[in-house]
């Protein structure tokens, strides 16, 4: 093994460590909280590395960064996931290529997902990205408008929304998050009984606040940085 694939893989094994044990810890299954590695801006070379290392869930922020590295990397069992915001002319290019896209934030995405992933003769999985904290957070859905887009989501058999995502104002301090996980955890439950369906995944937590969004609950942990290292921001 090179000593990249040591590196990621000592990686690897501390965060599970971690994951592990908070799931425990607030009485969950180790296997209900699901490691999703983000590779944006990291070497196809490193997501072969992890694959190697059994870790086979990836999240990219970029379409067309995504879709390269999809082409690189075919038959090896990789599940995709799309988790950076989406302008409506690449909804496209996402719909019926990634097992789940994580930030569907509007009536207009989630209608324009419906139409290409119908023309492609499949059904989108899909999150609500869901904004807990006003003005100090751009993306996502405010909570008011949240019922109405899952009304609409009902209607239309191309998507299909399996549950929520947020991303917290305040990175890297996991105490100030959890309040937002929290919310994010009730707003489903909510949700559930409103609506009278199951919204199964909750995809919160990143690389400085994984720990309190398993206890809150989370399903998915989108973690880059604490797995890979620093980002390289020039291509
Ligand atoms: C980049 C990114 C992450 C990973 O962030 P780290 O702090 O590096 O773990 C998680 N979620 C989203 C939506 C991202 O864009």
């Amino acid at each position: 093994m090179d000593q990249r694939s040591s590196e990621l893989r000592e990686n690897l094994e501390s965060i599970r460590a971690e994951m592990d044990s908070a799931a425990v810890r607030t009485g969950r299954k180790t296997s209900d909280v699901r490691l999703l590695a983000v590779s944006k801006f990291h070497a196809t070379q490193d997501v072969e590395r992890l694959v190697r290392l059994g870790q086979t869930l990836f999240g990219e922020s970029y379409v067309q960064e995504a879709l390269d590295k999809q082409d690189a990397l075919t038959d090896k069992g990789i599940e995709w996931h799309y988790i950076g915001g989406l302008q409506s002319n690449k909804a496209r290019f996402v719909a019926g290529k990634f097992r789940l896209v994580h930030s569907v934030d509007s009536p207009k995405l989630a209608r324009l997902l419906h139409k290409y992933a119908r023309a492609a003769d499949t059904v989108q999985d899909i999150l609500l990205q869901v904004s807990l904290a006003g003005e100090l957070q751009k993306s996502g859905i405010v909570e008011d408008q949240l019922p109405g887009l899952l009304e609409e989501a009902q209607g239309l058999d191309g998507i299909r929304v399996v549950g929520f995502m947020t991303m917290p104002p305040f990175f890297d301090e996991p105490e100030v998050a959890r309040p937002y996980f929290c919310r994010l955890r009730e707003l489903r439950d909510r949700m559930e009984i409103r609506f009278g369906e199951k919204y199964p995944e909750l995809s919160m937590g990143m690389t400085g606040d994984f720990v309190p969004a398993i206890e809150e609950g989370a399903t998915l942990v989108r973690i880059g940085t604490r797995l890979f290292g620093p980002r390289q921001y020039t291509k």
